[in-house]
């Protein structure tokens, strides 16, 4: 078998993670590369080497070229293994590691090229005789004159699109000319290529895709399905395999479609063909991706195949070992991919410090993940905090298994889509597989008032005794009885009153509670008094590695939270259907900064323009001295991959603007301010 010696991962988090688990699993040696913003990362740590090659910069890190290539010399790797994402796609990155004779673990760059440019793979696919959804390719003026050879609703796509970006969907004649010049100019600032095309809009179509393999021989195989309807944004959230669609004739055609994708490209690696597949079961190429997918691990849980190492094994010249005919798919694996995002708030990102970290832990249960501890998301990439995977016998069993995983994920701090995914493993729709790429679209609205409602219902006694009984976590001791708690208990027994406050972060509103609090006997159990009302209260345990924190309330309900603290005195109560953030206005909040203070009376929140998160500022649309309307867009903040448009509060002229393009950004400093808004004078 022909092996490399050292291989570089030209890549960060889960991915570069995953990579190196192959590379051990072959004997490899692994060299990571990081930016100085991730040098907390797994991958840092678990590869063989690791180098920090710049700060934060994708530019100057994890895009860089000459930087990767040298670096790759100089440890001396026969190989870069690029992940997915950043250089993966990138046929420059390719050339200038043949130029090196550092193999690139990947297709060759003509298959890279072809299905780089949704363009050209149309015109292939088409030159093939592979089914493809209407189209029309053709410049502007080709584009206007022919659209209506494709009945509405049509969907206008860049060339060079991806990530979900670059799409607009027109559903009239009036709006088409806007509309194609919009995107246009949209995919020239993403993708720095103005090229774009029309395509039939497929109305709640399923997103159906296959899992391929080739090598230098003229093998190609097949892995199979992966259903991955269930996106927002265009993006998917959760994948499943194989497909509950999917019939073994229409796999066995798809199946077949896709190898004949891969044999007419001397395709020489992992890659994925995706299918748009409409409600009479057609099945429509959309694109092929010559990479590793994000969601290759329900394929490997069902094939028992570990993608990257084939992967490796290929790019170093080793013939195909698996046959098609040896493959079955086993069971049923579903992957929901966990994001630092608020699906309440149009799932915008939400970077931060997390306060609680404390993953799942059960038999085929797979955590693809780049971290291991409660730690910093960082606004400057992707929001994806891990990859939650789970097998088992067949789709009911490995929803009700992913149900399970979720409850027991316990991220605190920052906002989450945990419990927006636990919502659609009981939704009737998803269960019953009446599904479609429209299924967010049509649902999150329902969905988050049955999180809000179970929010509601929640008796908010239990987060404030939580919360309290939380304070004397230091005396609990290992035995896990509260021996020690009367050490401490002695301050509150003088305390008449304690206030807690209950925070609603998305009406920006809190709630205030008076709590007396009685310790009635020294077998530890408490009597609490919550605005009028009485509770008898005894603590079980805590523990110290999950947080975990169970009473008996009434002596006869057992109750489990777990709890975290975000400053003193104040954090993140989860109990079993709601994360309530907390805090005791005994304790001083050491989260108040100068910083804040001096923003506070910098001027008003009507007169300062600030960023709901840390990012990137790309655009400034204003000037000192400038008189603005409310609702113009002012500064555009990119954070992770998302654009974020600040907009004008009211009328105003600038008096100062704090930053400029480039600049990183948080929410705590005003990047435009306003000029106090003077009197009218009724003169
Ligand atoms: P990207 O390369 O940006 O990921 P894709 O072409 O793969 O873009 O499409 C992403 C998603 O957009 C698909 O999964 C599907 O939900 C939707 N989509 C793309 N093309 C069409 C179409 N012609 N009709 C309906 N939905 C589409």
């Amino acid at each position: 078998m022909k092996l490399f010696k050292k291989i570089l991962i030209a890549n960060r988090g889960e991915i570069a993670v995953r990579i190196i688990k192959s590379a051990k699993s072959l004997g490899i040696r692994s060299v990571a590369i990081y930016a100085n913003a991730d040098i907390d990362s797994i991958h840092v740590n678990y590869a063989d080497e690791a180098y920090c090659i710049g700060d934060v910069e994708l530019n100057d890190t994890y895009l860089n070229i000459d930087k990767i290539i040298n670096l790759a010399e100089r440890t001396g790797c026969d190989a870069i293994h690029p992940g997915y994402g950043f250089l993966a796609e990138n046929p420059k990155f390719v050339n200038a590691c043949d130029q090196k004779g550092i193999v690139f673990i990947g297709p060759n760059t003509e298959s890279m090229d072809l299905m780089g440019n949704k363009i050209k793979a149309r015109n292939f696919i088409k030159s093939i005789g592979i089914p493809l959804v209407e189209g029309v390719t053709g410049d502007a003026e080709k584009l206007m004159n022919e659209y209506k050879k494709i009945p509405f609703p049509i969907l206008i796509k860049a060339a060079a699109g991806g990530g979900g970006k670059g799409m607009r969907i027109v559903r009239s004649d009036s709006e088409m000319k806007d509309a194609l010049e919009a995107t246009s100019r949209e995919a020239k600032s993403y993708f720095g290529d103005g090229d774009i095309f029309i395509e039939k809009y497929i109305e709640n179509p399923r997103h159906i895709e296959f899992q391929v393999l080739g090598d230098n021989y003229g093998n190609v195989i097949h892995l199979f399905d992966r259903e991955c309807s269930i996106q927002r944004r265009y993006q998917k959230i959760i994948e499943e395999a194989p497909s509950p669609t999917v019939d073994p004739e229409l796999r066995k055609r798809m199946g077949e479609a896709a190898v004949r994708i891969g044999k007419e490209t001397n395709y020489n690696s992992a890659g994925t063909i995706e299918f748009l597949v409409d409600s009479d079961k057609n099945f429509f190429f959309l694109e092929m991706n010559t990479r590793i997918q994000v969601e290759h691990p329900v394929t490997e849980m069902t094939t028992n195949i570990d993608l990257v190492r084939e992967q490796i094994l290929v790019a170093a010249g080793n013939e195909l070992s698996i046959k098609q005919e040896d493959l079955k798919q086993t069971g049923h694996a579903i992957e929901c991919r966990i994001y630092a995002e608020d699906p309440a708030n149009n799932f915008l990102p939400s970077p931060g410090k997390m306060s609680l970290y404390v993953e799942p832990q059960d038999e085929d249960i797979r955590i693809d993940t780049g971290i291991n501890k409660d730690t910093v998301i960082k606004s400057f990439y992707d929001p994806m905090i891990s990859k939650l995977v789970v097998h088992s016998e067949n789709r009911e069993k490995a929803i009700v298994k992913m149900e399970k995983a979720l409850t027991d994920y316990k991220i605190h701090g920052i906002s989450t889509n945990i419990s927006y995914l636990k919502k659609i493993m009981s939704f009737e729709e998803y269960e019953t597989n009446n599904i479609s790429t429209h299924f967010c679209d049509d649902h999150t609205d329902d969905i988050i008032k049955e999180i809000k409602d179970e929010k509601n219902s929640t008796p908010i006694s239990i987060p404030i005794i939580a919360f309290f009984l939380y304070s004397f976590k230091d005396s609990y001791n290992r035995n896990g009885d509260n021996k020690d708690i009367w050490s401490y208990i002695g301050y509150w027994r003088n305390a008449r009153t304690i206030k807690f406050e209950l925070f609603d972060k998305h009406n920006e509103t809190s709630e205030e509670f008076e709590i007396s609090v009685e310790v009635q006997n020294e077998s530890g159990l408490f009597e609490f008094q919550i605005n009028d009302k009485k509770y008898d209260v005894i603590y079980k345990s805590f523990d110290k590695k999950t947080n975990k924190l169970e009473f008996y309330l009434d002596n006869q309900h057992h109750i489990t939270t777990y709890i975290s603290e975000k400053n003193m005195g104040r954090g993140f109560v989860e109990t079993e259907n709601a994360i309530f953030e907390i805090s005791r206005n005994d304790i001083l909040d050491d989260s108040i900064t100068l910083k804040e203070i001096e923003e506070s009376s910098v001027g008003s929140k009507e007169n300062s323009i600030k960023s709901p998160m840390p990012g990137t500022v790309i655009k400034i649309n204003a000037e000192v001295g400038q008189q603005v309307e409310k609702g113009d867009i002012l500064i555009v903040v990119e954070a992770m991959k998302m654009e974020n448009n600040l907009i004008a509060p009211r009328n105003g002229v600038i008096e100062t603007i704090n930053v400029k393009t480039g600049d990183q950004v948080d929410g705590s400093i005003s990047l435009i301010i306003l000029e106090e808004q003077k009197e009218e004078s009724n003169e």
